[in-house]
């Protein structure tokens, strides 16, 4: 199933479908695509985050935001984020919790 419209993929949403190939998500699933579609899509923006990240370091800038860092990789408020992000993550992969 193909939507092509921006209203045929708000109902494959509201009814739990991945609104690129229509099929069924898993229950509570956080995304718009199943995860067939995912898997195919990945690799591109991955590249493309890769090469956004290595031009702002390169310039000295924060990987994630783009504001000047200091010389850092991140910026102040980016690598306080990126730390509970990192102390969440490990506490959730002790306890078996985490999905990645
Ligand atoms: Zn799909
Ligand atoms: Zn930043």
């Amino acid at each position: 199933m193909q939507f092509s419209s921006e209203r045929e993929r708000t109902l494959a949403r509201a009814l739990g479908l991945c609104t690129r190939c229509g099929d069924p998500l898993p229950e509570a699933c956080a995304f718009r695509w199943c995860e067939k579609c995912r898997a195919v899509q990945r690799p591109a923006s991955h590249a493309f985050v890769t090469r956004r990240r290595k031009n702002r370091r390169q310039a000295g800038l924060c990987i994630r935001c783009g504001e000047p860092s200091d010389g850092r990789i991140r910026c102040r408020p980016c690598a306080d984020e990126f730390n509970a992000y990192q102390n969440e993550r490990n506490r959730r992969i002790r306890e078996g919790t985490w999905r990645d």
